[in-house]
């Protein structure tokens, strides 16, 4: 617990018990967690949490940059921790929802194109990659 009350010194948020359990909820899971999902694991902890604490917490720790939001197809809120501060992107597989790190960028080039062809500046990118990990992807074609 005392290294997610050293996170949220470091995003100057208050290390509520609630935003605390949140953090390691979601730290524990190598999947992205919809927040019914998050508020059904914090109901285990504190009974009386409801949704919408829920929805805030989330929010407030996605605007600190120390959980993201899956952009998924199928339009629902989901979330996911990571602690990587370097710049990077995400795999989200569809299958088993795991995320994982892309520690390579190759839209920095792209940008200064874009940033010349507009005769503007592009300040930020977000790029999340889909699809099925090599597991789901795996069990998938032995089913056919
Ligand atoms: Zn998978
Ligand atoms: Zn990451
Ligand atoms: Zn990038």
């Amino acid at each position: 617990m005392e290294q997610y009350a050293r996170i949220l010194k470091r995003l100057d948020l208050k290390a509520t018990p609630k935003r605390l359990a949140i953090l390691d909820i979601l730290s524990r899971e190598k999947v992205y967690l919809s927040p019914e999902e998050v508020w059904t694991r914090l109901k285990e902890r504190f009974t009386a949490a409801g949704l919408p604490t829920v929805y805030r917490n989330l929010e407030e720790l996605a605007d600190g940059g120390i959980i993201f939001k899956v952009i998924h197809p199928d339009r629902k809120l989901y979330y996911f921790f990571c602690n990587n501060r370097s710049h990077h992107h995400h795999f989200v597989c569809t299958g088993c929802k795991r995320v994982d790190d892309l520690n390579y960028c190759a839209f920095k080039e792209i940008e200064r194109e874009v940033s010349e062809d507009l005769n503007g500046i592009v300040s930020s990118h977000i790029i999340q990659v889909f699809g099925m990990c090599r597991q789901c992807s795996s069990s998938n074609k032995a089913d056919r």
